[in-house]
């Protein structure tokens, strides 16, 4: 294993120089070698997609393997409630797992786990199969049935795989919440969803800490009555209390189940599962998927955006499987296409903050896929830990989750994919399930900062926010205008929620992204940021990512948040969070340089009046950073929700920090 270098060399002049002279380079085409190798690239498949998208899409359904073909592709009779693939039957686990098994593939590896400590574990598409089918059996035995509802909190372990997919396999659709939201957060996602079970575990390894998980909920839920039983996986020998005639451990149950368990089959409308989005902009919505539609998309995305060949690549996906990103690309897309995949337990600077690359040299990862955050902490921590490992079997990278800033993708081009390896810099939602906004690599010139343009078959626009009119070139709200495979269904139990949020605005058949989005000349789209994410200087319309993506380029900095602060003078004035970075400390010339880098990428009227020092900025647990609590401290307002808050003492730390932070004259 690696030691931890003696040396952080952050002042990295040479490398600042080089990423500053790509920053000129408009377009990155795909590398010949790619593009000769790609699944996609002739440019013709989306004329193809867009002369019959319902046929395009039946097509990628016909991929799966279907019990009963469905009668319609589209029902679209009740908008925005579609239907797709109606009257087929299939299931989910089926689809991932015996299909490869049956075709004589169930001794590829399905997922090589990696633990904090060091303990390796490689499951065969045979090996998933087994555990799944015992443990789908020993939920039937504990009375669950097609519709109940199944909790699931547990961290990175492979049995977190084993549950969604035995919960897909007997159609009980399941609940996970994020292992690192706390014991309150599961509370309430269990009550609001009536769960039958909740699969937990005795306790979670994190940074070297074993934390008691089992104890900490059996504190919240004790009084939850549509809980019937909690199963409790032994990971670690955590001392926990048993509950009798509730609380079972996992190994015992497995042990006495029957080991056959046919997959059962489902209507493709069957719900297959609900999942809370982050919290980043209100209160979390229980966002409901379904079963033939959702696999559909999911399936054709990850094949095509990530031009998986499942006999050669290693597709390694590093979010937490709590979020869509590890729903819909690191169990159901990988493996409904039999793709081997990788699942590492602990924290990405942990036990060393070279542990990505290492695990990318010893699995011999071909394509990755993270988030802009993430490749910012490790820009921060510097580009010597990647540098020690060989990361020569890449071939694809992949973001998602934010806009990402010119200067990241840069690094990411240059330092992890050693300017060979194209990036998809994917544009998607927990509502939409899939992918929706992305380069092909075989096929689109990316442009660093934008996700260019949809996925054949998706409608997507950017319109004025009065009257919906299609903005041809220009900032506007970010619509799609087409229904799509895996789209949510409703938000659980609230209908009227689900029409309000996407379908008020501009009707039942344009579905309000949230998002703000500009339009190049080229119809190349830039996702910018949240609706409400835009700050008004003196009457200029601000993008806060515009702004942030500025002060990021400068030299010393790592990661920067802006929000609007009421100012009597300009309306809006632009106050900006910044994180430095390794060692180096704020000082007034930095101060000064940040406003003449600000000045000079956007103009004097977007220099920051307040620049507050932080080393930390408040974030979701999905790493997001939640700028209306940056908002409401800037304001001194009483905070909202912030029971999806990574840290809260960040808050507090901010607060102090803003009350004494001077302003520019
Ligand atoms: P909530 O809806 O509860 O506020 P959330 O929107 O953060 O939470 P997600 O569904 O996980 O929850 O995130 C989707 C959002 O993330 C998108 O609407 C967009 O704002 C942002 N996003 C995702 N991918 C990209 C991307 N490639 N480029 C720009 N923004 C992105
Ligand atoms: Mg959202």
């Amino acid at each position: 294993m690696a030691t931890e270098p003696t040396e952080l060399d952050t002042h990295d002049v040479e490398l600042e120089r080089e990423l500053s002279s790509l920053l000129d380079v408009e377009r990155f085409p795909p590398p010949e070698g790619f593009r000769k190798r790609a699944l996609l690239s002739d440019p013709k498949v989306y004329e193809e997609a867009e002369q019959d998208w319902q046929g395009w899409w039946a097509k990628q359904a016909e991929e799966l393997h279907w019990f009963k073909k469905w009668d319609k592709v589209l029902d679209d009779s009740n908008p925005p409630f579609y239907k797709w693939f109606v009257g087929g039957q299939l299931n989910v686990s089926y689809n991932c797992l015996d299909r490869h098994v049956e075709a004589g593939r169930g001794d590829r590896v399905a997922l090589n786990w990696l633990g904090e400590d060091g303990s390796e574990r490689k499951l065969t598409y045979a090996d998933l199969l087994a555990d799944v089918e015992r443990f789908a059996n020993a939920l039937k035995d504990l009375g669950i049935k097609k519709g109940d509802v199944v909790g699931i909190y547990l961290p990175m372990i492979p049995e977190v795989a084993v549950a969604m997919l035995a919960c897909a396999r007997i159609g009980a659709p399941h609940n996970v919440v994020f292992g690192g939201f706390a014991p309150e957060a599961v509370r309430e996602r269990m009550e609001f969803a009536e769960a039958k079970v909740l699969i937990t575990v005795d306790g979670a390894s994190r940074k070297g800490t074993i934390t008691p998980i089992k104890q900490a909920v059996d504190l919240v839920v004790g009084d939850l009555e549509s809980l019937e039983h909690i199963i409790v996986i032994a990971a670690h020998g955590t001392p926990c209390e048993m509950r009798s005639g509730r609380d079972v451990w996992y190994h015992e149950i497995v042990a006495a189940a029957d080991a056959k368990c046919p997959a059962e089959p489902m209507d493709a409308e069957d719900p297959l599962y609900i999942l809370y989005t982050s919290g980043s902009t209100a209160k979390p919505k229980g966002i409901l998927h379904t079963s033939g539609g959702y696999l559909t998309g999911v399936t054709a995305t990850h094949r095509y955006v990530f031009d998986l060949h499942p006999d050669e690549d290693v597709f390694w996906c590093a979010a937490d499987v709590g979020w869509v990103t590890g729903h819909s690309y690191i169990v159901y897309g990988p493996l409904a296409n039999g793709a081997t995949g990788v699942m590492y337990e602990g924290a990405p600077d942990y036990p060393h903050k070279g542990i990505w690359w290492e695990i990318i040299q010893r699995y011999g990862v071909t394509i990755f896929y993270t988030a802009p955050t993430a490749i910012r902490a490790c820009i921060k921590w510097g580009a010597e830990y990647p540098r020690k490992f060989d990361l020569s079997s890449l071939r694809l990278l992949g973001t998602v989750g934010e806009p990402i800033n010119p200067k990241a993708w840069l690094w990411y081009h240059k330092i992890i994919g050693a300017e060979r390896c194209p990036i998809v810099d994917t544009w998607w939602q927990t509502e939409t399930g899939q992918i929706m906004i992305t380069p092909l690599p075989g096929i689109t010139e990316t442009k660093p900062g934008s996700a260019t343009t949809p996925f054949p078959g998706v409608l997507a626009d950017v319109v004025d926010e009065h009257e919906g009119k299609t903005i041809k070139e220009g900032q506007g709200l970010l619509v799609l205008k087409r229904p799509w495979p895996a789209m949510l269904r409703t938000l659980y139990r609230d209908d009227e929620r689900f029409v309000e949020t996407y379908f008020k605005r501009f009707g039942n058949t344009t579905y309000l992204v949230g998002d703000a989005a500009r339009r190049d000349k080229d119809g190349y789209i830039w996702v910018i940021g949240r609706i409400d994410d835009v700050v008004n200087v003196s009457g200029h319309r601000l993008s806060t990512a515009e702004v942030e993506s500025a002060i990021v380029a400068h030299e010393s900095v790592a990661e920067a948040a802006v929000i609007g602060q009421s100012d009597e003078l300009t309306g809006q004035a632009i106050c900006a969070f910044v994180t430095l970075q390794g060692t180096i400390e704020g000082t007034t010339e930095i101060e000064e340089a940040i406003r003449e880098t600000v000045a000079a990428h956007i103009g004097k009227f977007a220099r920051p009046k307040r620049i507050i020092w932080s080393n930390d900025l408040p974030k979701t647990r999905s790493g997001k950073i939640m700028r209306r609590l940056l908002r409401d401290i800037a304001e001194g307002r009483a905070l909202g929700d912030v029971t999806t808050l990574r840290d809260p003492a960040v808050v507090d730390m901010l607060g102090q920090a803003i009350a004494t932070a001077p302003e520019e004259d």
